[in-house]
């Protein structure tokens, strides 16, 4: 079967893709190995209201949030806002809705059905995939591949183009029945006690629901996320101990590329979107929205680029979007992030002092890594502790 467009992963990159894809005439199949969309949660699904408002994700798929703590061993940081914010996704109904926004454009899309080969036919320009599917292996051929596989970057990394990272983020997460939570606010937890390099993180989905979970940057650390989540609820370690009961009900596990951009994102028929590339804040391992953007226009500029042969260069303006939109933002977060990695549990301590000066707004650009030099220059001026210009220069010495 011959198709314009080819897409390898069901996660959020790959169903935005087809959906713009699809919305633009394409002849779109998608394929994704697990057997539903969203069926293995890789991700805690923290994302911001207004980003998913935009995308025609409404108040019935998240629990909004108000509040920001961050814990460290022996100080805590509580920012109060006066509006929901942030919201943690109710990750699987919302996959699913993106496949069905593809699906309702046209978009072909086949569960368990994984990619096992991909090849690229040089003199007629087309791709070939073999694909083992329940109905057994299938071949199809497209002029363009979008590689939304997520860390592994199966096509890019099958066709030679890309290498496996080197530094990213393994993360592993109970979601749990507990007796109570406050389901306004998002606590991170930093320090020895919670994750020798990363954090720890409590995210509401209800007062009785919630994500707990332990993150792990790889090669800085050896700790094995698990057996610290284990510890994590068995010792019910603060702040875990004011939450009552608490029932793991299904477990998460995933790993998120660290290491920024990959130095291309497009080739001669093949776009590379969503983790793939690289497109997540580190600070926060935080990819969704800019899976869920960069998606839509990997489809868009797909299938424009068909009347083109997909060439590399008709694909140009999806590769400048990445650049100019993230290369700078997840620069400056890796400075913040690695120098987050060496803090002792003290030096965290002291750290909080810093963050409990932030308003809400400063904190929000903070954790959203928004750090133009105007923004970054007015939270210098604001507020004049050594420290806090310390963490700022960090950041604007790029
Ligand atoms: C522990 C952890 C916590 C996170 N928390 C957050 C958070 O709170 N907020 C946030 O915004 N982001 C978070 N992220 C990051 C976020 O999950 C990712 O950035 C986002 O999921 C990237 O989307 P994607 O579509 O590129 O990849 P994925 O969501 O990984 O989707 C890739 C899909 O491709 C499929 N696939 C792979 N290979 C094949 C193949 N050969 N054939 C067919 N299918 C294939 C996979 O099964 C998968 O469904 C977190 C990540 C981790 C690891």
């Amino acid at each position: 079967m011959k198709y314009d467009i080819a897409i390898v992963g069901g996660g959020p990159a790959g169903l935005s893709a087809a959906y713009s894809a699809s919305k633009q005439g394409a002849k779109v199949i998608l394929f994704e190995k697990d057997p539903s969309f969203g069926h293995n949660v890789r991700t805690s699904g923290v994302s911001w209201i207004k980003e998913m408002e935009k995308y025609g994700i409404s108040r019935e798929f998240y629990n909004p949030i108000k509040n920001f703590s961050f814990i460290s061993p022996n100080n805590e940081a509580k920012i109060s806002g006066n509006d929901d914010t942030a919201c943690v996704l109710d990750v699987k109904k919302t996959y699913q809705l993106l496949a069905c926004k593809a699906a309702a454009e046209g978009a072909e899309l086949l569960v368990k059905s994984q990619v096992t080969e991909v090849s690229q036919n040089r003199d007629d320009r087309t791709n070939t995939l073999k694909i083992v599917t329940p109905a057994g292996q299938k071949s199809v051929e497209a002029t363009l591949i979008i590689d939304a596989s997520g860390f592994s970057s199966f096509v890019a990394r099958k066709l030679g183009y890309v290498k496996e990272w080197q530094r990213y983020g393994v993360g592993a997460e109970y979601e749990c029945y507990c007796d109570s939570v406050d389901k306004s606010t998002l606590t991170l937890l930093v320090g020895k006690i919670y994750s020798d390099a990363g954090y720890a993180w409590v995210f509401p989905l209800s007062n009785n629901r919630v994500r707990i979970g332990v993150g792990i940057g790889k090669p800085n650390s050896k700790l094995d996320p698990i057996k610290k989540l284990n510890e994590l609820t068995q010792n019910r370690i603060k702040p875990l101990d004011s939450m009552g009961k608490i029932q793991p009900i299904e477990f998460h596990f995933g790993l998120i590329p660290n290491q920024g951009l990959r130095t291309k994102s497009v080739f001669n028929g093949l776009i590379l979107v969503g983790d793939t590339v690289g497109q997540a804040n580190p600070i926060v391992l935080e990819g969704i929205r800019y899976a869920i953007e960069f998606g839509r226009l990997a489809g868009k500029v797909g299938a424009e680029s068909l009347a083109y042969g997909s060439t590399e260069s008709s694909l140009r303006s999806y590769e400048i979007a990445n650049k100019t939109t993230l290369e700078k933002k997840i620069n400056s977060a890796l400075k913040v992030q690695s120098r987050w990695l060496s803090l002792s549990d003290s030096e965290w301590d002291r750290e909080i002092d810093i963050i409990k000066e932030l308003t809400i707004d400063e904190f929000l650009d903070f954790i959203k890594s928004e750090f133009t030099p105007s923004r970054m220059i007015k939270v210098a001026l604001n507020h004049p502790k050594l420290l806090a210009k310390q963490l700022f220069n960090l950041v604007l010495n790029r």
